[in-house]
Protein backbone atom coordinates (compact mmCIF):
# COMPACT_ATOMS: atom_id res chain seq x y z
CA UNK A 1 0.00 0.00 0.00
CA UNK A 2 1.40 3.63 -0.90
CA UNK A 3 0.18 7.11 -0.28
CA UNK A 4 -1.93 8.13 -3.55
CA UNK A 5 -0.41 11.59 -4.34
CA UNK A 6 2.97 8.94 -4.31
CA UNK A 7 1.36 6.26 -6.79
CA UNK A 8 0.19 9.63 -8.77
CA UNK A 9 3.69 10.91 -8.82
CA UNK A 10 5.74 7.77 -9.69
CA UNK A 11 3.26 7.37 -12.91
CA UNK A 12 5.45 10.38 -14.07
CA UNK A 13 2.29 12.42 -15.09
CA UNK A 14 2.50 14.90 -12.12
CA UNK A 15 5.03 16.27 -9.29
CA UNK A 16 4.17 15.41 -5.80
CA UNK A 17 2.83 18.90 -5.15
CA UNK A 18 0.52 18.76 -8.12
CA UNK A 19 -0.71 15.29 -7.80
CA UNK A 20 -1.66 16.44 -3.94
CA UNK A 21 -3.79 19.43 -6.04
CA UNK A 22 -5.24 17.01 -8.00
CA UNK A 23 -6.41 15.02 -5.12
CA UNK A 24 -8.18 18.06 -3.14
CA UNK A 25 -9.50 19.43 -6.45
CA UNK A 26 -11.51 16.06 -7.38
CA UNK A 27 -10.29 15.07 -10.01
CA UNK A 28 -8.75 11.43 -8.89
CA UNK A 29 -11.23 8.34 -8.79
CA UNK A 30 -10.20 5.46 -7.10
CA UNK A 31 -12.27 2.27 -7.70
CA UNK A 32 -14.56 4.49 -9.10
CA UNK A 33 -15.23 6.61 -6.33
CA UNK A 34 -13.43 10.63 -6.17
CA UNK A 35 -10.96 10.70 -3.36
CA UNK A 36 -10.18 13.94 -2.28
CA UNK A 37 -8.31 12.95 1.36
CA UNK A 38 -4.23 13.17 0.95
CA UNK A 39 -2.55 10.15 2.34
CA UNK A 40 -5.66 7.89 1.38
CA UNK A 41 -3.53 4.38 0.35
CA UNK A 42 -3.80 2.54 -2.26
CA UNK A 43 -2.46 -0.72 -4.08
CA UNK A 44 -1.57 -0.42 -7.64
CA UNK A 45 -1.80 -4.11 -8.12
CA UNK A 46 -6.06 -3.92 -7.10
CA UNK A 47 -7.03 -0.57 -7.00
CA UNK A 48 -8.28 1.22 -10.55
CA UNK A 49 -6.47 4.80 -10.15
CA UNK A 50 -7.77 7.09 -12.66
CA UNK A 51 -6.91 10.96 -13.10
CA UNK A 52 -8.74 13.33 -15.05
CA UNK A 53 -10.97 10.09 -16.52
CA UNK A 54 -7.37 8.53 -17.74
CA UNK A 55 -6.38 5.15 -16.59
CA UNK A 56 -2.84 5.28 -13.90
CA UNK A 57 -0.26 2.79 -15.02
CA UNK A 58 3.05 2.25 -13.60
CA UNK A 59 5.32 2.44 -15.97
CA UNK A 60 7.94 -0.68 -15.80
CA UNK A 61 11.23 -0.81 -14.46
CA UNK A 62 13.69 -1.19 -17.36
CA UNK A 63 16.12 -3.83 -16.54
CA UNK A 64 19.15 -5.44 -18.34
CA UNK A 65 20.06 -8.97 -17.04
CA UNK A 66 23.71 -10.75 -18.07
CA UNK A 67 23.02 -14.07 -18.31
CA UNK A 68 26.22 -16.72 -18.92
CA UNK A 69 24.38 -19.54 -20.70
CA UNK A 70 25.31 -22.64 -20.53
CA UNK A 71 25.39 -24.99 -23.72
CA UNK A 72 22.40 -27.23 -24.65
CA UNK A 73 19.85 -24.55 -23.73
CA UNK A 74 17.80 -22.66 -26.39
CA UNK A 75 17.57 -18.91 -26.83
CA UNK A 76 13.48 -18.41 -26.66
CA UNK A 77 11.09 -18.06 -24.79
CA UNK A 78 9.49 -21.35 -24.84
CA UNK A 79 10.28 -24.53 -26.81
CA UNK A 80 8.06 -26.74 -28.55
CA UNK A 81 10.29 -29.79 -28.15
CA UNK A 82 10.52 -29.37 -24.39
CA UNK A 83 14.12 -28.32 -23.94
CA UNK A 84 15.42 -26.14 -21.34
CA UNK A 85 14.89 -22.67 -23.11
CA UNK A 86 17.51 -19.49 -20.94
CA UNK A 87 13.91 -18.90 -19.34
CA UNK A 88 14.03 -21.57 -17.03
CA UNK A 89 17.21 -19.85 -15.38
CA UNK A 90 15.96 -16.40 -14.99
CA UNK A 91 14.20 -15.15 -12.23
CA UNK A 92 12.44 -11.86 -11.76
CA UNK A 93 9.14 -10.26 -12.28
CA UNK A 94 9.76 -8.52 -15.07
CA UNK A 95 8.89 -9.70 -18.79
CA UNK A 96 12.30 -10.13 -19.49
CA UNK A 97 13.34 -11.19 -23.22
CA UNK A 98 17.01 -12.16 -25.07
CA UNK A 99 18.62 -10.09 -26.76
CA UNK A 100 19.83 -11.66 -30.22
CA UNK A 101 20.63 -15.16 -29.83
CA UNK A 102 22.84 -17.39 -29.02
CA UNK A 103 22.79 -21.13 -30.75
CA UNK A 104 21.57 -24.02 -28.50
CA UNK A 105 25.32 -25.18 -28.62
CA UNK A 106 27.09 -22.12 -28.09
CA UNK A 107 27.55 -20.78 -24.16
CA UNK A 108 28.61 -17.38 -22.67
CA UNK A 109 26.90 -14.09 -22.36
CA UNK A 110 23.76 -13.04 -23.71
CA UNK A 111 21.26 -9.83 -22.57
CA UNK A 112 17.84 -9.95 -21.65
CA UNK A 113 15.97 -6.95 -21.27
CA UNK A 114 12.57 -5.95 -21.00
CA UNK A 115 13.34 -2.54 -22.57
CA UNK A 116 12.07 -3.00 -26.29
CA UNK A 117 13.51 -0.19 -27.71
CA UNK A 118 17.08 -0.79 -26.50
CA UNK A 119 16.48 -4.49 -27.84
CA UNK A 120 15.68 -2.69 -31.27
CA UNK A 121 18.80 -0.62 -30.76
CA UNK A 122 21.09 -3.26 -29.76
CA UNK A 123 19.92 -5.64 -32.52
CA UNK A 124 20.42 -2.79 -35.69
CA UNK A 125 23.39 -3.17 -37.59
CA UNK A 126 24.66 0.33 -37.10
CA UNK A 127 24.78 0.33 -33.40
CA UNK A 128 25.85 -3.11 -33.17
CA UNK A 129 28.73 -3.47 -30.31
CA UNK A 130 31.66 -5.78 -31.16
CA UNK A 131 31.09 -9.25 -29.87
CA UNK A 132 34.65 -11.44 -28.91
CA UNK A 133 34.29 -15.44 -29.35
CA UNK A 134 36.22 -18.04 -28.63
CA UNK A 135 35.78 -20.75 -31.29
CA UNK A 136 37.87 -24.05 -30.42
CA UNK A 137 38.33 -25.41 -34.32
CA UNK A 138 39.03 -28.08 -35.81
CA UNK A 139 42.74 -28.24 -37.80
CA UNK A 140 45.36 -25.42 -37.71
CA UNK A 141 44.65 -22.83 -39.46
CA UNK A 142 47.67 -20.77 -40.92
CA UNK A 143 47.56 -16.89 -40.79
CA UNK A 144 46.89 -17.16 -44.45
CA UNK A 145 43.63 -18.66 -43.56
CA UNK A 146 42.78 -16.53 -40.90
CA UNK A 147 43.69 -13.25 -43.34
CA UNK A 148 39.93 -14.20 -45.12
CA UNK A 149 38.15 -14.09 -41.77
CA UNK A 150 39.94 -10.71 -41.39
CA UNK A 151 39.13 -9.47 -44.82
CA UNK A 152 35.80 -10.64 -44.78
CA UNK A 153 33.71 -13.81 -46.05
CA UNK A 154 31.04 -13.97 -48.83
CA UNK A 155 28.37 -15.72 -47.06
CA UNK A 156 24.98 -17.14 -48.82
CA UNK A 157 23.37 -14.02 -47.05
CA UNK A 158 26.47 -11.39 -47.87
CA UNK A 159 29.54 -10.73 -47.13
CA UNK A 160 30.91 -10.35 -43.51
CA UNK A 161 32.76 -7.45 -42.08
CA UNK A 162 36.37 -7.31 -41.19
CA UNK A 163 36.94 -9.39 -38.03
CA UNK A 164 39.45 -9.54 -35.37
CA UNK A 165 40.99 -12.54 -35.48
CA UNK A 166 43.97 -14.04 -33.07
CA UNK A 167 44.75 -17.41 -32.75
CA UNK A 168 45.33 -18.28 -29.16
CA UNK A 169 46.79 -21.93 -29.23
CA UNK A 170 46.26 -25.24 -30.40
CA UNK A 171 46.84 -28.50 -29.00
CA UNK A 172 46.73 -31.98 -30.89
CA UNK A 173 44.71 -31.11 -33.98
CA UNK A 174 42.75 -28.08 -32.42
CA UNK A 175 42.96 -24.50 -32.27
CA UNK A 176 41.82 -21.71 -30.01
CA UNK A 177 40.80 -18.49 -31.58
CA UNK A 178 39.25 -15.49 -30.72
CA UNK A 179 37.44 -13.76 -32.95
CA UNK A 180 35.50 -10.17 -32.49
CA UNK A 181 32.63 -9.46 -34.91
CA UNK A 182 30.32 -6.50 -34.88
CA UNK A 183 27.62 -8.16 -36.95
CA UNK A 184 24.80 -10.82 -35.88
CA UNK A 185 24.31 -13.06 -38.89
CA UNK A 186 22.50 -16.01 -37.78
CA UNK A 187 25.14 -18.62 -37.23
CA UNK A 188 28.07 -16.29 -38.65
CA UNK A 189 31.29 -17.55 -36.36
CA UNK A 190 30.58 -21.52 -36.87
CA UNK A 191 29.89 -20.47 -40.97
CA UNK A 192 32.87 -18.28 -41.75
CA UNK A 193 35.05 -20.82 -39.98
CA UNK A 194 33.00 -23.62 -41.95
CA UNK A 195 33.56 -21.56 -45.01
CA UNK A 196 37.35 -21.81 -44.55
CA UNK A 197 37.20 -25.55 -43.37
CA UNK A 198 37.79 -25.48 -39.59
CA UNK A 199 34.64 -26.22 -38.60
CA UNK A 200 34.00 -25.12 -34.85
CA UNK A 201 33.78 -27.85 -32.61
CA UNK A 202 32.94 -25.40 -29.38
CA UNK A 203 31.78 -21.67 -29.15
CA UNK A 204 31.93 -19.58 -26.32
CA UNK A 205 30.87 -15.45 -26.25
CA UNK A 206 33.13 -13.88 -23.99
CA UNK A 207 32.36 -10.08 -24.27
CA UNK A 208 30.06 -7.87 -25.79
CA UNK A 209 31.03 -4.42 -26.39
CA UNK A 210 32.72 -3.61 -22.70
CA UNK A 211 30.89 -6.76 -20.76
CA UNK A 212 32.54 -9.59 -19.78
CA UNK A 213 31.18 -12.72 -17.63
CA UNK A 214 33.86 -11.87 -15.00
CA UNK A 215 32.34 -12.82 -11.32
CA UNK A 216 29.41 -15.60 -12.72
CA UNK A 217 29.09 -18.57 -12.80
CA UNK A 218 27.89 -20.98 -15.70
CA UNK A 219 23.85 -20.34 -15.42
CA UNK A 220 24.21 -17.72 -13.47
CA UNK A 221 22.90 -13.95 -14.28
CA UNK A 222 23.26 -10.53 -12.92
CA UNK A 223 21.75 -7.15 -13.35
CA UNK A 224 23.36 -4.26 -14.81
CA UNK A 225 23.72 -1.20 -13.55
CA UNK A 226 22.39 1.62 -14.00
CA UNK A 227 25.66 2.96 -15.87
CA UNK A 228 26.40 0.08 -17.50
CA UNK A 229 22.81 0.72 -19.40
CA UNK A 230 23.51 3.88 -20.41
CA UNK A 231 26.76 3.18 -21.43
CA UNK A 232 24.35 0.88 -24.17
CA UNK A 233 22.44 3.18 -24.96
N1 LIG B 1 27.93 -17.17 -34.11
C1 LIG B 1 27.55 -18.46 -34.12
O1 LIG B 1 27.88 -19.19 -35.05
N2 LIG B 1 26.83 -18.93 -33.10
C2 LIG B 1 26.45 -18.18 -32.07
O2 LIG B 1 25.78 -18.66 -31.16
C3 LIG B 1 26.84 -16.84 -32.06
C4 LIG B 1 27.57 -16.36 -33.11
Amino acid sequence: MERLQKVIAKAGIASRRKAEQLITSGQVLVNGKVITELGTKVNLDEDEIKVNGKLLKIPEEKIVLLFYKPKKVITSMKDPKGRETVMDYIDVNLRVFPIGRLDYDTEGLLLLTNDGELANRLMHPRYEFNKTYEAVVKGIPREEDLDKLRKGILLEDGLTSPAEVVKLRDHRNESIIRITIHEGKNRQVRRMFQHIQFPVLQLKRIQYGFLTLKGLKVGEYRLLEAEEISKLK
